[in-house]
């Protein structure tokens, strides 16, 4: 059954406010589960199954399938969808609410509600830090920043993302292939987490980050001069950064040497 037939039959009109663009057939929802080397020996998270398209898919690999969902009018159609399946637990509750303090390597496999895309990987890398891979559906520009290394689209989500793991885009997805149509292309993106982190406080550097970043146009001694202000040359000739420089020219190996210089100075 397609995704239409299955919200006509249980009288589902789709939200905006809750990110509902459903996949509308199980074409991608395919292609997204090859990609993550599925075992039955894993666990999967879902983030919004929605009609269960791509939950689908995630259950028929046999692994352990954990879906939340946060629209409980969604209750019916996927209690019955998978009623012949012991592989999968769907709780009907906010994502962001839920306690994953039980799981230890899982992986991740969703197409987000677009809206709290950076709460929803927050709330990953935080409380799941050792999870084996997160493959998430999301809008393309958002994408683009979360690859960025330097330039127009480097910001402080893609330092944030790139302190954690290494981003790969792995597909394109058309707006044809939802319901409704989104006006973008979407992007499905693979994220890894990193083995060797430096080992600084996450809170503050981030915290420095948005400073480095409060003003694009402006030089990255400009911007540290709110934090640090007669000595932000010094620190900066010291790391070999020329104080003239933007903050989206500027590494994340960089950044968090200037940060450690700031914070022993
Ligand atoms: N997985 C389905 C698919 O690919 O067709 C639906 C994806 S749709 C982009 C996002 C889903 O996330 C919707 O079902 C929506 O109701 C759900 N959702 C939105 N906010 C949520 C939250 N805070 N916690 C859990 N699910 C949420």
């Amino acid at each position: 059954m397609k995704t239409s037939d299955w919200l006509k039959k249980y009288n589902i009109y789709l939200k905006k406010s809750l990110g509902q663009n459903f996949l509308s057939t199980q074409t991608y929802a395919k292609q997204i589960v090859k990609k993550a080397s599925i075992t039955t020996n894993d666990t999967v998270i879902e983030i919004g199954p929605g009609a269960g398209t791509l939950t689908q898919e995630l259950v028929n690999t046999g692994a352990n399938v954990y879906a939340y969902e946060i629209d409980e009018r969604l209750k019916p159609l996927l209690t019955e969808r998978f009623k012949n399946f012991d592989n999968i637990k769907i709780e009907f509750i906010d994502f962001l609410k839920a306690n994953l303090s039980t799981f230890e390597t899982p992986k991740y496999v969703a197409n987000i509600p677009y809206y709290i895309t950076s709460l929803i990987l927050e709330k990953i890398f935080l409380e799941t830090p050792n999870f084996q891979i997160a493959l998430l559906m999301v809008q393309k520009e958002y994408a683009d920043r979360m690859i960025a290394k330097s330039g127009k689209n480097y910001s402080p989500l893609s330092i944030f993302v790139q302190f954690f793991c290494t981003v790969e885009k792995i597909l394109t997805v058309p707006p044809h292939a939802f319901i409704p149509n989104p006006k973008v292309d979407s992007v499905v993106i693979k994220l890894t987490p990193k083995k060797n982190r430096p080992d600084i406080d996450k809170n503050k550097f981030f915290k420095f980050i948005h400073i480095a970043f409060s003003q694009r146009r402006k030089t990255i001694k400009n911007n540290l001069k709110k934090i640090f202000d007669t000595n932000t040359e010094i620190v900066l000739k010291k790391c070999n950064v020329d104080p003239k420089t933007r903050p989206e020219n500027i590494s994340i190996e960089k950044f968090v040497e200037i940060f450690h210089y700031i914070e022993h100075y």
